[in-house]
């Protein structure tokens, strides 16, 4: 019996901003230890605080991040079996295209890929799902939360009615395998250039009508920004014969999507890489969330993600680890460790432990993990280190 004071670099409980990081002299948990060997949280705060609070308490440890599960908000579960390379982002769309041809996106890939983020410690996820019998597997998992979003491509505007139409048909049947507490239907339009204009706006006015969420991968690499502004670039060569009718419209793809409608759905936009203070400042007006995926970016040659300019207009941010043949693997532990890399003092451990765990249950619209006063002290996680 007694108490216990546990420290960590960063402690969070899913609720407000996470405690610790630089300058803060670390952050605590205060543990009480009943007779019977259970430990139950009583306070969350820096460590100053909690010693000045709990003199007695006697000190149990220190970890890198005591914290809820992090959410690996956007990911491919299909393609758990494209080798990771790093390579140019055409290239990376070739192999993707050529993998899908092969017909090697089927359900013992996403068996593998669920296998891999249970054993990361995943309870949240949001997936890109490109066959039905993926989405009946998704829907039924009893450990996930989250969406499975089902991914729609269709850049030639004449199919726009006739994709529609189907969409809607198959998204009724898949809101009847929903069950409560498992995963969640939504929509992802693949990104704005691979989804004509009438398309991305039927696909925004279903979504608002069946109340479902919405993804997209947008500004995640140089050519589509070139693709949107200009017409030309390394992505119009590259999707050449895919993209026969498309113009561009002189505007940034976020603008773009903003001028048709579609952040007014306020989708969950992912990536974000090439985008400029404007862009920035559009999402936050929509309140959009965004969905960072920083060793994608890395391994395609894509941008440094600008978490600056997003924090400064207050965006929300999640972390997600993309498909494994851009990742190395699926833990968003291991993401966010790289974000820390990537970002240098420019993001405080803190804000991303929040990214990891608030921020991607915003992206999926789900409510995050809390732990609280009078919970059980191993609903915290000790992130990439031996629990308590
Ligand atoms: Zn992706």
């Amino acid at each position: 019996m007694g108490r216990e004071l546990w420290s960590a670099d960063v402690v969070y409980g899913g609720i407000g901003a996470a405690q610790g990081g630089a300058g803060q002299g670390g952050a605590g948990v205060a543990v009480q230890r009943r007779p019977d060997g259970a430990r139950t949280v009583i306070a969350i705060d820096s460590l100053a605080r909690l010693r000045q609070r709990f003199p007695d308490a006697v000190q149990a440890g220190h970890r890198s991040v005591l914290a809820p599960a992090p959410v690996n908000a956007h990911t491919h579960l299909d393609l758990s079996d494209l080798a990771f390379s790093p390579r140019r982002y055409e290239d990376f769309i070739h192999a993707v295209i050529a993998h899908d041809r092969a017909g090697r996106r089927g359900l013992p890939a996403v068996e593998r890929g669920v296998a891999e983020l249970r054993a990361a410690g995943v309870r949240t996820v949001g997936d890109i799902v490109t066959t039905e019998a993926a989405m009946a597997r998704l829907l039924e998992d009893p450990h996930f939360s989250g969406v499975a979003y089902w991914e729609l491509i269709g850049p030639d505007p004449a199919d726009a009615a006739r994709l529609l139409a189907e969409t809607r048909e198959r998204l009724l049947r898949f809101l009847g395998w929903q069950r409560p507490g498992g995963m969640q239907v939504g929509l992802s339009p693949h990104a704005p250039h691979t989804v004509s204009a009438p398309l991305l706006q039927g696909v925004t006015r279903l979504a608002r009508e069946l109340r479902l969420p919405l993804q997209l991968h947008v500004a995640e690499s140089a050519g589509e920004s070139e693709l949107h502004r200009h017409g030309g670039g390394p992505l119009r060569q590259a999707l050449g014969p895919w993209l026969p009718q498309w113009q561009a419209s002189g505007r940034s793809p976020v603008r773009y999507l903003a001028d048709l409608g579609v952040l007014a759905a306020r989708p969950t936009l992912v990536h974000m890489v090439e985008v400029d203070e404007h862009d920035v400042a559009l999402v936050a007006r929509f309140g959009c969330a965004v969905v960072h995926c920083p060793r994608s970016n890395r391994a395609l040659g894509c941008a440094v993600f600008p978490w600056s300019l997003y924090a400064r207009h207050g965006v929300s941010v999640g972390l997600g680890t993309d498909s494994r043949g851009s990742s190395p693997d699926l833990s968003p532990v291991a993401e966010w460790r790289a974000a820390r890399e990537v970002h240098g003092a420019a993001a405080s451990p803190a804000q991303l432990v929040w990214a990891a765990v608030k921020g991607g249950a915003r992206a999926l619209g789900q409510r995050a993990e809390t732990v609280r006063r009078g919970d059980p002290f191993e609903a915290l996680l000790a992130w990439g280190e031996p629990v308590h």
